[in-house]
C-alpha cells in the first residue's frame, strides 16, 4: 500500500498535517494528494536522504511517523466479517482505489507447480499466471501474504497439479442471485476449477485437501455453504 498523487483518503490528510507541521508546505490538509503535496513529499524525501519519487511507501511513511503504513492484515487477526469489508478493504467504487489497493500477488516461487493453470474462458495458451515479466495475479494488498501462503501449501503438498483452471480474483460485481457486492469486488476472493465446481452445484469436484490449504490461512471456502455451495470460491472474509 502506498500514497501518491490522485489518492484521496484520511491517511493523505494525516500526511499533509504532518508535512505542514514539519515545515514542508503540503498546502491545505484536505485529504487530496495533489501536486502541492507531491512537492512537499519530494522535499521531505530530499531532506531525509530517501529515494525521491514523490510516492509515500513504507519507508517514507515510517520516517515521518515511526510506524508502518496502515492497515496490514496481520493486525486483523483473521478474516473480517462481510459487514466490515468496506471499512477494512476500502470502497472499490472510489477513484484511485485500484491504484492504492491492488497489487501483484507474486507466485514465481511456485511457477513450476502453477504454470499449467489457465483461465477456463481463454485458450490454454493464455496462461493465467504468466505475464510479460512476472508470474502471479492481481489482488488486494492486504491479502497477498495469505494467498501466497495458501498457494505455497498447494505446491508443497503436490495438490496444485490436480487443479486445471484459475478463474479470476478481482471482479467488481454483485454476488450471484443477490444485490450484495461479491467479495471479488475487493479482490479478496479467488475462483479455481470453475467448470467442475459451478455455483449451486452440490456434487462438486473440489477436494477437501485443496480447501484445507486455503482454510488453514483463514480463507472461507464456498464449498461449505450448504444452501448454495460455491466450491470454486475462496474468500478472505468470514461471512457471505
Ligand atoms: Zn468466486
Amino acid at each position: 500500500m502506498f500514497l501518491k498523487k490522485g489518492i484521496q483518503n484520511r491517511d493523505v490528510h494525516r500526511l499533509q498535517e504532518k508535512l505542514n507541521a514539519l515545515g514542508f508546505n503540503a498546502g491545505s490538509a484536505d485529504g487530496i494528494f495533489g501536486p502541492c503535496t507531491e512537492r512537499a513529499v519530494m522535499a521531505f524525501q530530499t531532506d531525509r536522504g530517501l529515494s525521491i519519487d514523490g510516492i509515500v511507501g513504507n519507508e517514507t511513511w515510517n520516517t515521518l511517523f515511526g510506524e508502518p503504513l496502515p492497515v496490514f492484515i496481520e493486525s486483523l487477526g483473521g478474516p473480517p466479517p462481510y459487514s466490515q469489508c468496506f471499512d477494512i478493504f476500502s470502497d472499490f467504487r472510489l477513484a484511485g482505489w485500484q491504484e492504492q489497493n491492488l497489487v501483484r500477488c507474486d507466485l514465481s516461487a511456485y511457477e513450476d507447480e502453477l504454470k499449467h493453470l489457465y483461465f477456463s474462458w481463454m485458450t490454454p495458451e493464455d496462461k493465467a499466471f504468466v505475464h510479460h515479466n512476472w508470474f502471479g495475479f492481481i489482488c488486494h494488498t492486504l491479502v497477498v501474504p495469505r494467498f501466497q501462503a495458501a498457494f505455497g501449501k498447494l505446491a508443497e503438498r503436490g495438490l496444485s497439479k490436480t487443479l486445471k483452471t484459475f478463474d479470476g480474483c478481482f471482479n467488481p460485481r454483485n454476488m450471484r442471485g443477490s444485490d450484495n457486492w461479491s467479495t471479488h469486488s475487493w479482490a479478496i476472493a479467488i475462483d479455481l476449477d470453475a467448470p467442475w465446481n459451478r455455483f449451486g452445484q452440490t456434487s462438486f469436484q473440489m477436494s477437501e485437501q485443496i480447501a484445507q490449504c486455503f482454510e488453514e490461512e483463514g480463507f472461507i471456502w464456498g464449498g461449505r455453504w450448504h444452501l448454495r455451495p460455491d466450491a470454486m470460491h475462496f474468500q478472505y472474509c468470514s461471512a457471505r
